[in-house]
């Protein structure tokens, strides 16, 4: 068997970040390190922290005074920042460069009076986090047939972000919709390449090989839609560890290729791949 792995797999860039960021916290044994809910989608990373000292929880209110919260890549709204300085909470703040840039742009116009409509998925944390900026106030739209069922001001100025890891395709089509509609909108494309890079190169190896293994958490949004990529190509096992893997099933396969999700840590990758050389 002849293994591949696809050209972006695995962490991004914003995700190795914050996960450099919380271990070195973790080291400083000084107070307790706490984070405003798990760290990433992947269960396996996240219990491995936990055994450092981690200690995963959903809002600020559990946080003794003085101790730290490591706040995720995702990001969080401006109350959470508020809301731990009044407890004299250490804020370690691993929120990707990427994500903090909408923050910027939707606290600026906001604050010069632009209604903010943000494209992606209401329930993400990363977009209740951007909606943080503008007092919740955000129109959030996920599909282009909503545009329809949402009463414009005409008078009113618009400022249009995406959540960083919407489609493309859908950002397009929804955005020309809303350019057509809203009278003064002022649309920043917010999309991170990452994703799209990592969609891109595992369609492209899932072309080359006979299966596909697709690495990463089961509620991890962009490692399913790496799965689904590869289902429409190739033969797809989707696994969160090695142990899902079937040996006999897998011997049918002479070229085995490999993605895993953003969030998915090297060390669960180098487990597949060991496994898989070991058929
Ligand atoms: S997908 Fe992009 S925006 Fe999101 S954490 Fe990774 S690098 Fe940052």
């Amino acid at each position: 068997m002849k293994i591949k792995i696809a050209k972006n797999a695995g962490f991004c860039f914003g995700v190795k970040r914050a996960m450099q960021m919380a271990s070195d916290e973790l080291d400083d044994k000084s107070t307790k390190v706490y984070s405003l809910g798990p760290l990433i989608h992947n269960k396996q990373a996240v219990s491995k922290y936990e055994e450092k000292g981690l200690k995963v929880v959903e809002a600020i209110s559990e946080i003794p005074a003085d101790e730290r919260v490591i706040i995720r890549s995702h990001g969080v709204g401006e109350n959470i920042y508020n809301e731990a300085h009044s407890k004299s909470i250490k804020i370690v703040d691993t929120t990707c460069p990427f994500v903090k840039k909408i923050h910027e742009i939707v606290n600026d116009f906001y604050k010069k009076g632009y209604k903010i409509i943000i494209i992606g998925n209401k329930n993400h944390p990363e977009v209740i986090g951007i909606n943080g900026w503008c007092d919740d106030s955000a129109v959030v739209i996920k599909t282009i047939d909503e545009i329809d069922q949402i009463d414009f001001d005409e008078n009113q100025k618009y400022c249009v972000v995406s959540q960083t890891t919407v489609d493309v395709d859908d950002y397009e089509k929804i955005t020309l919709k809303l350019a057509s509609v809203l009278k003064d909108a002022t649309i920043k494309n917010t999309i991170c390449s990452a994703t799209k890079e990592r969609q891109l190169s595992a369609k492209s190896l899932a072309k080359e090989v006979d299966c596909m293994i697709v690495i990463g958490g089961k509620h991890s949004s962009n490692t399913q839609k790496l799965v689904n990529i590869c289902k429409e190509v190739t033969n797809t096992f989707a696994i969160e560890t090695k142990d899902e893997l079937d040996k006999e099933e897998l011997k049918k396969y002479r070229l085995v290729g490999i993605t895993a999700g953003a969030s998915t840590p090297d060390w669960i990758i180098s487990d597949v791949i060991e496994f898989l050389e070991s058929i």
